[in-house]
């Protein structure tokens, strides 16, 4: 699959690149100079358009139109945002060679005539990029979560920038009539994408949901249950929905545990600012609802295969409706956790599976449960054929390595395993 969408996007990158090429006019005489322009140009132009594709995938309010897939549609994301600045990158490189000046011209700010104040916007917008980019390819495991994200909304002054760049020293955009419609186009798209990114901002969007209970259920985890009186969102066991607190909070996500009609239950576990104001809010408060997303379990709706969900922690939630409420095909789940006072939903999962549920308890483990970490002994021991089984795994991203790493030396199939990361 991940194979298949790169070679989409490579042939979409390929088109745009065409299409740069068409509505740029090559030179009347092809010298080193003019060549370095025209490539300059198209490539340039080719920037700005993926730079608005990169926003597009990046963005809830855009890719929620066409895609209930955000961890497949944030890894071409990524992936075009390692890419995408090197190829922007060469545009100044060759401007420069055609100007004959040293690089330094393309990055320092220069203000002394009308010319060279766009050619600076055009150099902001480089900074800005170069400094996106180095900060989401190379530093993002780094740096904490929120102060990436902060600095990486910078990247939005980008194209803006780049395109006022063009209307004072794009040659092609000042001669040619074809170039001005195709720079309109990508400006309309730019428009379109900003009142799609406020729509969601205002949460005009989203749907409002009042809080019904709220309850610590085990070490530092709460159960929060929301109703609607108005329309309720849809909602398929595995997906989650983006929270907010009022208009003017942050978004994160939380997989749906139950869906019952008006009522959604959540499960969370408080780790930083959003869980700790969100578990102090009392019962009555309003929250904005994103519509739900995701297509994680759904392929347990169709297996024939009998289905393993392997847990870390808080990560069961994707697989809780499943497991409690439908129970279809038969499933055991193999939970891991550090000792059952930081296990949530322990009577449930205990009631409803029985022998099925396996308790697996890194520091504290009471008789009749496994200690320790997950491992192909627990798997051997419990299951006779594991290969036979369909998995699907959830929890921190250390968890899962650790997972997948056991799950292949076990000899189960990349093909049988669907993952779920709590992190983008
Ligand atoms: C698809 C999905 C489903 C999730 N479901 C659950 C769930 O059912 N229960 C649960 O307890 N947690 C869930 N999470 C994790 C939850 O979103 C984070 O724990 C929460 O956003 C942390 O915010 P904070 O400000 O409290 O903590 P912080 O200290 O700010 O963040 C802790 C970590 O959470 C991640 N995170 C923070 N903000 C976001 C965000 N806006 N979007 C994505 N990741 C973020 C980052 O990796 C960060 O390092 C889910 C995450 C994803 C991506």
């Amino acid at each position: 699959m991940k194979v298949l969408i790169r070679r989409v996007i490579l042939v979409v990158v390929g088109l745009f690149i065409f299409m740069s090429a068409c509505i740029v006019h090559p030179p009347a005489h092809w010298t080193l100079a003019t060549t370095a322009l025209y490539i300059s140009a198209i490539i340039g132009y080719c920037g700005i358009v993926l730079l608005l594709v990169m926003y597009s995938l990046g963005t809830r309010a855009v890719h929620g139109l066409y895609s209930d897939s955000p961890h497949t549609v944030l890894a071409v994301h990524k992936w075009l945002g390692i890419y995408v600045p090197i190829l922007i990158f060469i545009h100044p490189i060759l401007v420069t060679i055609q100007y004959g000046e040293s690089l330094f011209y393309s990055v320092w700010p220069q203000t002394s005539s009308v010319f060279e104040w766009y050619v600076t916007f055009g150099r902001i917008a480089l900074w800005v990029l170069g400094g996106t980019w180095l900060i989401s390819a190379f530093l993002r495991g780094k740096i904490a979560y929120r102060p990436w994200k902060y600095l990486h909304y910078g990247a939005y002054v980008i194209a803006p920038l780049a395109l006022l760049h063009v209307v004072g020293n794009g040659s092609n955009f000042i001669q040619h009539v074809s170039t001005k419609i195709f720079f309109f186009s990508i400006v309309i798209g730019f428009i379109g994408f900003s009142l799609l990114r406020l729509r969601t901002l205002l949460n005009v969007d989203s749907t409002s949901y009042q809080i019904l209970e709220q309850s610590m259920v085990a070490h530092a985890t709460y159960k929060l249950i929301v109703k609607t009186d108005g329309q309720a969102l849809r909602v398929k066991p595995g997906q989650y929905i983006y929270l907010k607190t009022g208009i003017l909070s942050e978004e994160h996500p939380f997989s749906v545990a139950y869906s019952d009609g008006q009522k959604l239950t959540f499960l969370y576990r408080r780790v930083g600012r959003f869980t700790t104001t969100l578990s102090k809010l009392p019962i009555g408060s309003k929250l904005s609802l994103s519509p739900a997303y995701g297509t994680f379990t759904q392929e347990a709706e169709t297996s024939t295969e009998p289905i393993i969900y392997i847990a870390g922690g808080i990560g069961c939630t994707p697989f809780l409706e499943r497991l409690i409420s439908r129970q279809r095909p038969p499933s055991a789940l193999i939970y891991c956790n550090r000792s059952p006072q930081t296990t949530a939903e322990l009577p449930h999962l205990r009631t409803a599976l029985g022998r099925r549920l396996i308790e697996l308890y890194s520091e504290h483990a009471p008789p009749g449960t496994e200690s320790g970490n997950f491992s192909s002994s627990i798997l051997t021991q419990y299951f006779e054929a594991p290969s036979t089984y369909r998995y699907f795994v959830c929890g921190p991203a250390g968890f899962m390595e650790h997972v997948g790493s056991t799950l292949a030396a076990v000899g189960i199939p990349r093909s049988h395993i669907s993952y779920e990361s709590f992190e983008f």
